[in-house]
């Protein structure tokens, strides 16, 4: 179960179909230099496949165990996470003031799509870090920051989030923890929280948690909740260790995957209160979820491509080596390698066409939030803001749907073997089965596209996204290569698609919201499946173009073309899903479940 990072299509993905290049001519990266890609990829890719790749079956096996007050982690999960946080990759995008290395956004983007191929349950622990920080930098204060930050960015400790409440799932507005204010300026919090990943571990000497809580005098509802920073182990006035806090692991949940990840119900408060501090403002602790959650949603959309693509790359090995039956024609003696029959060719091209897409689609939401936080051209800013905030709901969902659907084929193609835990592609598809769910469930990002994305401004944001896929698609028009086939065509088709069922669901938002919800979630297909195919288009192009991604046009031709011809094509009925499906949607209420 070896990983081999696919360098040369994440740089093709990066630089050309992400417009990292373009972005970073236009001059909206300051002195960043798109040469520093490759080595950078190159590193990660070589500890993602010698350190974290051979752990992830012992995660697996292993799980996580709850010893008195302490969670321990599978053996080797400690050391590998000190070796990986000394090698300075949680510090990959970090501030440079706090001993950052201050690379963009979309670089760690690439990076951690690494990290969760080659160990999806390894990579959750920094992707929460990584919200922690944005939290603490945002909104924190300079006495905090100057404690915390620098310990968060270089990994020295993890962060945690904790929202979820047994009666406080997707309506965090319904969460009771309760937070008093105490006489010296901090606050004493009380609670249950559940679900916790790496709520506690043994890989670090401190963890620190970001807790959502209710102040006793707080509003009802999300404009009732504060944001508070409570750590394990409490901080003496140097910057030493001191007593631990009042905030304690009391149980861990057995799942279906990510064995290896820590899921914790937390305890606060038992003993006198735990000891927290106030992030932001009290009751506006929902405005600052609000600014982590691009960057929190879109790295559990690289969760979905990295285990898409891993296994993707098992699958392939697999349908080479197993010989069953002979190709349709053949004369020769013994049984063929399966790979030469077309059903599981054309599996394998879903699966690297879909994760290809899925990867464009994340790093283009990694550039357009990093050229919102860089550049100095306000229009630019607010241009890349709005670009960001609509790819973000789609580069979660579609990437974590596809990543089920892929590692689903990766079974498939195992036939029976897939489902025998050896392979490991059974492994693949369990850890996947998460990434839909947690960081807002894919059903409410597809709500969050409809209604607040496609919502706002009439639509602004995605009439300029269509119109950009659209000069794409003029472009593979004017090649006239035949090897596109009806790459063109599909893709014109699609953004049709598109645009008539943007304006329809538009006009229905605020007269009949129902029938919007109902087409949400195919209306997100819809979205991800015509995006995704105009990005690999405008990729094959530039390997045309400028020779990048290893220099193999023929390659990525093919992987546009399959998309195009095969899952944009299906633009048409996700549009009539959405236009027509709603009636019978919302009169199931009185029909099937009266
Ligand atoms: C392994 C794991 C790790 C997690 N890690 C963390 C963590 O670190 N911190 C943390 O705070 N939480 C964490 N969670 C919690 C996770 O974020 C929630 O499970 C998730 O947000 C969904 O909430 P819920 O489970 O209560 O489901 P519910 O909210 O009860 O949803 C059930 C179903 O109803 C749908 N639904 C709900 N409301 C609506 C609506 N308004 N419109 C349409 N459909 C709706 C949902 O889409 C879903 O399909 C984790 C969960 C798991 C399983």
């Amino acid at each position: 179960m070896t990983y081999r990072p696919p360098i040369d299509d994440m740089l093709l993905a990066l630089r050309h179909g992400a417009g990292l290049d373009a972005a970073v001519a236009a001059g909206h990266y300051g002195d960043f230099d798109t040469e520093m890609a490759a080595p950078v990829l190159e590193e990660a890719g070589r500890f993602a496949a010698d350190v974290l790749a051979p752990l992830n079956r012992v995660g697996d096996k292993n799980g996580v165990r709850l010893a008195a007050d302490q969670v321990l982690t599978a053996p080797g999960w400690p050391e590998a996470y000190q070796r990986w946080a000394g090698a300075g990759w949680n510090a990959v995008s970090g501030p440079e003031a706090f001993s950052g290395q201050g690379l963009p956004l979309a670089i760690n983007a690439a990076c951690s799509e690494m990290w969760s191929a080659s160990n999806l349950a390894f990579g959750l622990c920094p992707l929460l870090t990584s919200s922690a920080i944005e939290a603490l930098t945002e909104h924190g204060s300079e006495a905090l920051k100057k404690i915390y930050l620098a310990k968060l960015i270089s990994g020295e400790w993890t962060g945690t989030m904790l929202l979820t409440e047994p009666q406080a799932g997707s309506d965090v507005g319904g969460l009771r923890s309760r937070a008093e204010r105490s006489s010296d300026g901090t606050y004493r919090l009380f609670g249950t929280k559940i679900f916790i990943t790496y709520g506690d571990h043994d890989m670090t000497d401190n963890i620190v948690h970001f807790v959502l809580a209710r102040l006793p005098d707080a509003p009802p509802g999300t404009k009732g909740i504060s944001l508070f920073l409570v750590p394990k182990v409490l901080v003496k006035a140097d910057g030493s260790l001191g007593e631990r806090n009042d905030i304690y692991p009391s149980g861990i949940e057995h799942k279906l995957g990510i064995h290896a990840s820590p899921t914790c119900t937390m305890t606060l408060g038992d003993k006198g209160g735990a000891i927290g501090y106030l992030i932001g403002e009290e009751n506006r602790g929902m405005q600052c979820m609000f600014t982590m959650m691009n960057q929190a949603r879109l790295a559990v959309g690289l969760q979905g491509v990295g285990i898409a693509d891993r296994a993707y790359q098992q699958a392939l090995g697999y349908a080479q080596d197993r010989r069953q039956g002979r190709a349709a024609g053949s004369s020769g003696g013994g049984m063929d390698p399966i790979i030469v029959h077309p059903d599981i060719k054309r599996m394998l091209m879903q699966m690297r066409a879909l994760t290809a897409a899925a990867r464009t689609i994340c790093y283009a939401t990694a550039v357009a939030i990093d050229v919102a936080a860089r550049t100095t051209d306000t229009k630019t800013k607010s241009e890349a803001t709005a670009r960001a905030a609509l790819l973000t709901p789609i580069a979660k969902a579609f990437s974590t749907d596809i990543g089920n659907e892929v590692a689903s084929l990766g079974v498939q193609i195992h036939g029976g073997m897939g489902f025998i835990e050896e392979t490991g592609a059974a492994q693949h598809y369990r850890d996947a089965r998460i990434t839909p769910i947690y960081e807002g469930t894919n059903g409410i990002q597809s709500i969050d596209l409809v209604t607040r994305k496609l919502g706002a401004q009439g639509g602004a944001s995605v009439w300029a996204l269509i119109e950009e896929l659209a000069a794409i698609v003029k472009d593979v028009e004017a090649s006239n290569d035949p090897a596109f086939g009806l790459t063109g065509l599909r893709l014109r088709e699609g953004l049709g698609a598109l645009e008539r069922t943007s304006r329809w669901l538009l006009e229905r938002l605020n007269a009949t919201p129902n029938d919007a919800l109902a087409g949400a979630t195919p209306y997100l297909r819809l979205f991800g499946s015509t995006l995704g195919g105009c990005v690999l288009a405008r990729e094959a192009l530039a390997v045309q173009k400028t020779g990048a991604g290893g220099g193999d046009p023929a390659r990525y031709v093919a992987v546009a073309r399959f998309f195009a011809e095969n899952i944009t094509v299906q633009a048409a009925s996700l549009e009539r899903a959405v236009i027509d499906g709603a009636e019978a949607v919302n009169a199931a209420d009185t029909v099937l479940f009266a």
